[in-house]
């Protein structure tokens, strides 16, 4: 119930009466780069489980298997390969980052089959999915109000300055111990403001204190700030690290400030004033990756599927209702027997397997030698 203050509004209705949803969206993909797989989830923010998920793959064994018997000369061309459940859903020439936009439609779209669509949608700072919602969608379906991830924003900022860190010394001073720091004041500045809920232009107003307290000024500064902190006590504050210069680093000062200037602004900092997040989305893609490591490709069959399913049900139900449940299917026992021991037992046996190291005493030690 906390997040119906974030935008005033608990449930909200479209036209044909479905009800909208706040939720999270994020891709993973098999491989970082050109890979052959995505798989996307669809995170509700107050169920805090797996909505809806979309995986692609570029490819499929059995359509493979078919033209490599072709081109060896086995079977006719014009052969057609047998009816399947083909899993090649997206075309192996169009690149693996429209898959993120891609999906983010097809789920979109079907929402309304069960009477809700989606109306906040909680998305890193990519463009081109809310754009593709934008155009794509059937002209009668809302379309979705963009809330960013802080932690999302926090990494851009981050990347941003570390741009100018990693840059030669006569395009920039900056260092990364300074982009470091400035990446911590900036996340802790614009928590604290957020959190302590503070006017929107009061946050834009005081945005350069997040440079000046590496300059050793801390009249703008939150309250977790430690001069903040020790000037309310009463005592001396002597910074941990070197404070920067004006009159030395006025061109540090100047860059850093142009960066913050872009970041916090009424509009950027409207995007993240909420509680919503996108850390379960993100757990769940370490989930992914522990059920189908990057290094093995699964996509092309139906193991990718059955793995994802397993995991989004083991979320969605807990560990012991999903497998009391599937336990009368054989399809999903068999594929998931290795998930069938609970993990306390597994990690119990795991440690009854490993020999312990014998801790030999002083005494010992003395007679051995
Ligand atoms: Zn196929
Ligand atoms: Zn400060």
């Amino acid at each position: 119930m906390t997040r119906a203050s974030d935008d005033g509004e608990l449930v909200v209705y479209d036209d044909r009466g479905n009800i909208g949803i706040a939720a999270a969206m994020d891709m993973h993909w098999q491989i970082r780069k050109d890979s052959p797989s995505g798989v996307t989830y669809l995170v509700g923010q107050l169920s805090k489980k797996v909505l809806s998920r979309c995986i692609y793959s570029r490819s499929c064994r059995l359509c493979f298997e078919h033209q490599k018997k072709i081109q060896a000369g086995k079977i006719n061309a014009e052969e057609e390969v047998t009816t399947h459940d083909c899993k090649m859903n997206y075309l192996p020439s169009s690149s693996s980052k429209g898959m993120e936009a891609n999906a983010a439609l097809e789920i979109c779209s079907k929402l309304p089959e069960t009477s809700c669509y989606l109306a906040k949608l909680v998305i890193d700072d990519d463009t081109a999915t809310l754009s593709k919602l934008r155009e794509e969608l059937p002209t009668w379906m809302k379309r979705p109000v963009k809330y960013a991830d802080r932690n999302h924003r926090v990494r851009g900022f981050g990347h941003q300055v570390y741009g100018l860190a990693n840059a030669t010394a006569k395009v920039s001073r900056t260092t990364k111990s300074h982009a470091a720091r400035l990446k911590r004041n900036f996340a802790y500045y614009i928590g604290e403001m957020i959190n302590g809920q503070h006017e929107l232009q009061e946050i834009v107003r005081r945005r350069y204190a997040i440079v000046k307290h590496m300059f050793n000024e801390h009249d703008d500064c939150t309250t977790g700030c430690p001069a903040v902190q020790a000037k309310a006590q009463n005592k001396n504050y002597s910074p941990k690290k070197q404070p920067l210069r004006r009159d030395h680093h006025c061109d540090i000062y100047e860059e850093l400030c142009r960066i913050v200037d872009t970041y916090i602004t009424e509009q950027r900092i409207t995007e993240i004033m909420h509680s919503y997040s996108t850390q379960l989305s993100e757990a769940l893609n370490q989930s992914t990756c522990s059920r189908a490591p990057k290094g093995i490709h699964y996509s092309s069959s139906t193991s990718l599927h059955d793995r994802v399913n397993t995991m989004i049900g083991i979320h969605n139900d807990g560990f012991e209702r999903f497998f009391s449940r599937s336990l009368g299917n054989p399809t999903i026992h068999r594929r998931s027997c290795v998930l069938e021991i609970p993990p306390a037992t597994r990690y119990e046996e795991r440690n009854q397997m490993m020999v312990q190291p014998k801790r030999i005493s002083e005494a010992e030690k003395k007679n051995k030698w």
